[in-house]
Parts: C-alpha cells; sequence; structure tokens
C-alpha cells in the first residue's frame, strides 16, 4: 500500500503568507511541465514495484489552474505506469475561483473523487489580509459547485487568528461550513514564516502580527463547535464527518510509503526521505536528459523516533506505547516516562493502558510536549 503526490507549482498569484513552493508569471511552460512531470512518472516507475497505490493527491500549488487535458494526462501516466487500486483516493486541491461546473464534472469523469476546496474563510477582510485572489462570496459558491456537479467528498481549508477576524466571524463560518454539510475540514493558525511577504509587512508595520491567544481561544471555538456537529477531531487539524478521513493525510502519519513527482516534491520509503530541488525551469531542462536533481536523508533510528512522536501524538490514537518501547530503553525511557507525567498532571494528556493521547487542552500544546519527547541524535 503507497501513496502518489503530485505537486503542481504554478499559482496566479502569491499569497502573503505562503512559504510553499510554487511561481507566478510562468503559465506560458505549463505544457512543457506536463511533459516533464509524465517523464518522472515514467522514469521512477520501479521505485514502489509491487506496492498498490491506494491513494494519489495533486497538490500545489494551485492544481485547478491547468486545464482538465493536461491534469488528464498527468493522471493517465500514474495508471500506466503504477498498480492503482480500483478504490484509491484520488484528490486534487482548488482555489475557489478556479471551479466551475464543467471543470468539476470534467475531473469527475477522469477519476477525481476528492476535492480540497481552498477557502480559507468567508470573511473578505480576511481573504483580504492573506491576499487571496478570491472573495468569500466566490468561496462560498465554490463548495456549492462541487456538490452540486457530483463531489461527494469535499475538503474546505480554514484560517484563524488572522487579525480582524473575530470570534462572531468564525462563529459565522463555522456555520457556514456545518450547513454546507463539507465532509472535512482542515484548520490551520495563521503563522508567519520567515521570507514571506507577510513577515516583510508585518516587519515594516503595514500588518497587524496574530496574536497566540486568541489563535488559542480560535483553535477551541473551532474544536468545540466541529465536534458537537458531528465532525470527528481525528488529527489536531483535521476534523471529518464519519467515513470521510483524508486517507492520502493519514497515511503519511502512519509512515506509508508515498512517491512525490515535480519541483520540491517529497518522497518517503522505508527510512528514506527524497526532495526534488524547487526549480521549476532546472526540472524541465533535466526531464530531456532524465536526470532530475533530488537530495536524499537517510532517517536515523532517532529521526524516525522523533517523526513518530511529532506526528503521531497530533492524532486522535495518539502514541500507542507498543511503537514507543521500539524506541526507547534505559535512561531514556525513564526520562520520557517522567515528562509524560508531568504532562498528565497538567491536563494535557491522558495515560492510556495501551496508548498516550492528548486532552482536549493539551492540543494547544502538541508541540512543546513533542519537543519535550525528543531524542537527541546521537542518543541511540
Ligand atoms: S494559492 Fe496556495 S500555493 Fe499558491 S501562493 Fe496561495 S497559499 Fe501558496
Amino acid at each position: 500500500m503507497a501513496g502518489i503526490y503530485i505537486h503542481i507549482p504554478f499559482c496566479l498569484t502569491a499569497c502573503d503568507y505562503c512559504d510553499f513552493y510554487s511561481v507566478t508569471n510562468k503559465t506560458h511552460l505549463l505544457p512543457d511541465f506536463v511533459r516533464a512531470i509524465c517523464a518522472e512518472i515514467k522514469h521512477r516507475n520501479r521505485e514502489l514495484s509491487g506496492e498498490i497505490i491506494n491513494t494519489i493527491y495533486f497538490g500545489g500549488g494551485t492544481p485547478s489552474m491547468i486545464s482538465p487535458g493536461q491534469l488528464e494526462e498527468i493522471l493517465l501516466s500514474v495508471f500506466r505506469c503504477y498498480t492503482v487500486s480500483p478504490e484509491a483516493e484520488i484528490t486534487i486541491e482548488a482555489n475557489p475561483d478556479d471551479i466551475s461546473d464543467s471543470w468539476c464534472e470534467a475531473l469527475i469523469a477522469m477519476g477525481f473523487n476528492r476535492i480540497s476546496i481552498g477557502t480559507q474563510s468567508f470573511s473578505d477582510g480576511a481573504l483580504k489580509f492573506l491576499n487571496r485572489r478570491h472573495n468569500a462570496s466566490r468561496a462560498r459558491e465554490a463548495i456549492r459547485i462541487s456538490a452540486n456537479a457530483g463531489f461527494q467528498n469535499i475538503s474546505a481549508d480554514l484560517i484563524y487568528g488572522i487579525p480582524g477576524y473575530t470570534d462572531g466571524l468564525l462563529y459565522n463560518d463555522l456555520i457556514f461550513f456545518v450547513n454546507s454539510e463539507v465532509q472535512h475540514i482542515s484548520v490551520y493558525a495563521l503563522t508567519v514564516e520567515h521570507n514571506t511577504p507577510l513577515h516583510r509587512k508585518i516587519s515594516r508595520g503595514q500588518k497587524q502580527c496574530p496574536d497566540e491567544d486568541v489563535q488559542s481561544g480560535q483553535y477551541l471555538i473551532i474544536h468545540d463547535f466541529l465536534e458537537s456537529n458531528g465532525y470527528d477531531g481525528y488529527e489536531i487539524s483535521n476534523f471529518a464527518l464519519p467515513g470521510f478521513r483524508s486517507r492520502h493525510n493519514s497515511a503519511y502519519w502512519e509512515a506509508i510509503p508515498y512517491l512525490g513527482f515535480g519541483p520540491a516534491a517529497h518522497s518517503f520509503h522505508f527510512n528514506e526521505r527524497r526532495y526534488n530541488a524547487p526549480s521549476l525551469v532546472d526540472y524541465i531542462r533535466r526531464a530531456d536528459s532524465l536526470t532530475f536533481r533530488t537530495l536524499s536523508e537517510k532517517l536515523s533510528l532517532t529521526d524516525m523516533y522523533n517523526e513518530y512522536v511529532m506526528t503521531a501524538l497530533r492524532t486522535k490514537s495518539g502514541l500507542k506505547r507498543s511503537r514507543l518501547k521500539q524506541f526507547l530503553t534505559g535512561t531514556f525511557e525513564i526520562k520520557a516516562n517522567q515528562a509524560l507525567r508531568k504532562f498528565e498532571q497538567a491536563g494535557w494528556i491522558q495515560l492510556q493502558p495501551e496508548s498516550i493521547c492528548l486532552t482536549r487542552e493539551g492540543k494547544l500544546f502538541a508541540d512543546r510536549i513533542s519537543r519535550e519527547l525528543f531524542l537527541e541524535n546521537d542518543s541511540q
């Protein structure tokens, strides 16, 4: 069982907070990019030989910017080169502005069965702060069009903790999500990454910095509202109606192997992580000679333990004691147990016979708890 990630690095405009690899003003390179990514998919078709592909995810960038014909060419390359399960979850990320009846119908016909819409907010003020290209009414319309066109597995994104985005606006957005019956909601606190326009604007005093206390309060509002309306918070940032957890993202958290194609895409297999270089022009240039520039990193036992703690702790099922035992011995086990008892007393985790799970309040401190459980690289 394995997954495939396709990175489409094109965007029409750049959002102020974004630090993903993407390019604007390069749509003239789209035909070359499609040729290059199909070549990469074919070139690497032995890497997961014998594995059944259970999920395919088109992310970006903005995959909805490229034409249905180009998306189909890429999807067909995957089907030709890999054994794809007939039950595979096939997702496309889409910008609300790009979604129309005919676009959705074309994608459903070629096999996409899940859409992840970058709504981010239904507040025009918040969308303006983020410098998103769509507006609030377009975000609402995109969900309606996708559902009417036949998508039965719709995910939508919400960014909270944006300056000026009040609890009242947040409640309005949550009510809209629940009434529209989207099956899955991903929620993110606005973070200010280095080297983003948002970081520069805040440094120059042109934009306000998000307030961490407001963000914590808003996370708990979201958590409680969605849980009481039937959405299962199966991971800190992800809420789903029964049967609609993202299979692709869940596979990342379970360390199931995946291949990533396209500039800046990551792959993971056994204990090796590979990264394609983040340069569209270089990627296209190298495709003819099939000499794609890839960096790779072998994960040590300590790296694998730390990744397990960081990802599994965020999930509803939490850390499995049996997995921890595979990694922790001697003094490290004693230290970890001391830390866990401290967090239990603070009310942040629940120690269960088989697992260790975050409490509602503990979800606000997941990073801090993980950091205290991490091992140093030479400690094993
Ligand atoms: S559309 Fe997505 S990838 Fe493109 S700039 Fe905005 S957040 Fe980044």
